[in-house]
């Protein structure tokens, strides 16, 4: 019997990863997950334009991080390490326990106390991370375990962790390879930035390599409340109630900053209630369920379409009749927060069993 064909992101695109045939893959095949046409954004925007969702809540622990967490542990295997640590505001340590399990490592994981979603919570907890909730936000628990994984035997598996971009550039060359050209515009949720740091690497990789024709403008949107790259300065105390993204002190800032200039793209900040609007949208409209942060993305396309960001652009881009693909990376699952799906929609009371009842409530008239 063929066991399963496909075989993860580092058997698929090993030659273009910081590994060798010696190195142990740790894998719960990640990646491959399913780029997901989207014909209301896609007529929201106009006719020529082809809407596109990469839906990263399909890898096995729910995010994005699984791809850059098989590279990281694989090679914290390689090294022979004995333990990973990471601050995480949630996904992360869902990722980084569960691939640290897998390899027989301990994992070690700060968060910030009360603050990450219960799903992502549940996740560490039942993967047997040591988890340790600390009295302060995100990126105090960021500058902890870079000070601890300096002093002690372990492995850092943050995005500042350069295995972990390399993993994560996949989704971009995934996309290119489904779509047999890179998109034109490239639209995703910024926290701590690596994420868009890693697309723009493996758009740029892929472009050197003649394996596309151009490079996408890369779009990224933070939360207003939590948008220290937009305002130009740290955020001490990040609000938002999308916690993926409630970062102050993104450690890829100037890679970032990077990706934004080089691909004449933009970084700007969508309000919680626009992400809210964005997130309910993408469930009902489109029937896919995301994590708020995720909808950030999608927050940050309509919101440039509103403002005719499109029309200016495209004006400047000298494609007049093309069609233009556009994608937005769905960053995490719906089901890593139920709180917050359970907070933004309206339910109705528990009622008799009783027939009339319900079907008044459903609004079912008898044939
Ligand atoms: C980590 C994460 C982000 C932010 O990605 P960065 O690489 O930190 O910018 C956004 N959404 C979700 C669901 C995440 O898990």
């Amino acid at each position: 019997m063929e066991l399963a064909r496909y075989k993860g992101v580092i058997k698929r695109y090993f030659e273009y990863l910081p590994v060798s045939e010696k190195t142990p893959i740790v894998t719960l095949l990640e990646g491959n997950t399913p780029l997901i046409f989207s014909p209301k954004l896609s007529e929201i925007l106009g006719k020529k334009f082809r809407v596109f969702l990469k839906y990263e809540g399909l890898n096995p622990t729910g995010s994005f991080k699984d791809r850059g967490m098989t590279v990281a542990v694989s090679k914290a295997k390689e090294d022979r390490q004995v333990a990973v640590i990471c601050a995480s505001t949630g996904n992360t340590s869902a990722s980084a326990s569960a691939y640290a399990q897998r390899a027989g490592l301990k994992s070690i994981v700060l968060i910030p106390a009360g603050a990450i979603a219960l799903g992502k919570l549940a996740q560490a907890l039942i993967h047997g991370a040591i988890v340790i909730p600390i009295k302060g936000n995100f990126d105090t628990a960021l500058k902890l375990v870079l000070e601890i994984s300096s002093r002690f035997p372990v492995r850092l598996v943050n995005s500042l962790n350069p295995h972990r971009i390399e993993g994560q550039k996949t989704a971009a060359f995934e996309i290119c390879d489904t779509l047999s050209c890179a998109p034109h515009f490239h639209f995703l949720p910024v926290g701590n930035a690596g994420n868009i740091t890693a697309y723009w690497r493996g758009y740029k990789e892929y472009y050197h390599l003649k394996k596309t024709t151009h490079l996408p403008v890369m779009c990224g949107f933070q939360a207003s409340g939590s948008a220290p790259i937009v305002k130009g300065h740290p955020i001490k105390n990040p609000k938002t109630l999308a916690t993926a993204i409630r970062i102050g002190n993104p450690a890829s800032w100037k890679k970032a900053e990077e990706a934004r200039d080089e691909s004449g793209g933009i970084i700007r900040a969508v309000s919680d209630k626009e992400i809210v609007s964005a997130y309910n949208f993408l469930a009902k409209q489109e029937g896919v369920f995301v994590e708020p942060a995720s909808a950030a993305s999608v927050a940050g396309l309509l919101k440039l379409n509103q403002e005719g960001y499109f029309k200016r652009k495209l004006r400047k881009m000298a494609l007049s009749g093309k069609e233009i693909n556009v994608v937005c990376t769905l960053t995490g699952h719906g089901l890593k927060d139920p709180e917050i799906a359970i907070k933004t929609v309206k339910k109705s009371k528990a009622v008799e069993a009783d027939i009339k009842k319900i079907a008044k409530i459903a609004a079912l008239k008898e044939a």
